[in-house]
């Protein structure tokens, strides 16, 4: 039997963040329990054909359940074919967290957490839009080590409103002093449709300009390399072995089932999109026992970009073999050009098989990128 990775999505949030754009909506409390038997379906119909090698149940905030919901979702879960050593990562929001649900998560067999802490400035919490203090998460991820969470991520954002590159360079100091196992630091993005990005149109957001930004970066990488942690990917980091292997399945374009409202699935070069809305989505596994409403067949263009965009997130970037064995030709066919050029300007290197960005090409990568766009 075939191994996929598979996503589950829950759309539920006490409140939004000002900056977010994920699909998640709150003063949906009623909805909860139908929407769990409804993903309990889906991700039976359409998991249960394959072995399953990471879990990974993310949102919106999945410890917005309640404790039965989770042990229920747990018990669609426990009916599928899941290898021994499968990495199962929860999402977790701090705010939402208590004694009880951190136990149902070790019960259903979660054996890694992914907690979103952002900043560990209140004001800064506050001023995104967080429905927590840094004190809260402090009590929620101790709480997790003393229940027996071995291997735990801690999400950070950084480019905040009005933040300081003395107060970026503290919160990794803080998390450092944790010693999570793995770290992922991303830049505060302002999408379209958020209240952030009102505030921006309007001139009312005092952004770190590009400079402090870059140099929030560059603290990112010497803080962390110097405790230990290694780079992996451009915005993540981990201790030895650590890395997530879920994450690295989309890094490295395998197959993943998405299940829930707005899931996505890549299967077998096909992309599948479920529908947004919970209400929808629950209706449609209610009616024609399927919730996907688009899908379409990569061409081999898309896949041979999407395998150089996500694979050169990477540190260790693409395998030149592996692109050969994938897509039936030489990269430099398709590349030569591209690649002489950014190897010349030293934002690529190409050393034993493989093609990476250099540490300043990592901070030009959307540059470089964007040479990699076949012409279709
Ligand atoms: S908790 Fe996460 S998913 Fe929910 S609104 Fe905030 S950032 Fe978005």
């Amino acid at each position: 039997m075939e191994s996929k990775a598979l996503y589950i999505h829950i759309p539920f949030c006490k409140k939004k963040c000002y900056y977010c754009d994920f699909p998640s909506f709150c003063g949906k409390d009623h909805l909860t329990k139908n929407y769990i038997e409804a993903l309990s379906e889906e991700i039976i119909s359409r998991a249960s054909k394959f072995n399953i090698s990471t879990i990974f149940i993310g949102g919106g905030t999945p410890t917005f359940l309640n404790y039965e919901e989770i042990l229920t979702l747990g018990k669609t879960i426990e009916k599928l074919n899941i290898v021994q050593d499968c990495e199962f990562t929860v999402e977790c929001n701090p705010g939402t967290l208590t004694k009880e649900k951190l136990k149902a998560l070790k019960q259903i067999g979660v054996n890694r957490l992914s907690i979103g802490l952002q900043s560990t400035h209140n004001n800064h919490l506050k001023a995104i839009g967080r429905i927590h203090t840094y004190e809260e998460f402090k009590s929620n991820y101790y709480l997790a080590r003393e229940l027996g969470f071995n291997n735990i991520s801690i999400d950070l954002i950084f480019a905040l409103p009005d933040e300081t590159l003395e107060e970026w360079r503290s919160d990794i100091l803080e998390v450092i002093k944790m010693e999570p196992e793995h770290i992922s630091c991303y830049s505060l993005i302002i999408e379209e449709g958020t209240p952030f990005h009102k505030l921006y149109n309007m001139g009312k957001l005092n952004l770190p300009d590009e400079e402090v930004e870059r140099e929030m970066y560059r603290s990112t990488l010497e803080l962390l390399t110097k405790a230990g942690y290694e780079q992996y990917e451009i915005s993540n980091f981990s201790k030895k072995n650590k890395e997530s292997k879920h994450n690295l399945v989309y890094w490295t374009l395998k197959d993943y089932i998405g299940c829930g409202t707005g899931a996505h699935s890549y299967i077998q070069g096909m992309r599948y999109r479920n529908v947004e809305t919970i209400e929808e989505y629950i209706n449609l596994m209610n009616t024609r026992e399927n919730a996907m409403v688009e899908s379409h067949k990569n061409s081999i263009e898309d896949d041979i970009e999407e395998f150089i965009f996500m694979g050169m997130r990477k540190i260790k970037g693409i395998d030149e073999k592996e692109f050969k064995n994938r897509f039936g030709r030489e990269i430099d066919e398709l590349y030569r050009d591209v690649i002489i050029k950014y190897e010349s300007e030293k934002l690529l290197e190409r050393k034993n098989g493989r093609i990476f960005f250099t540490e300043r090409g990592v901070e030009l990568s959307n540059r470089v990128l964007t040479d990699f766009i076949l012409d279709k």
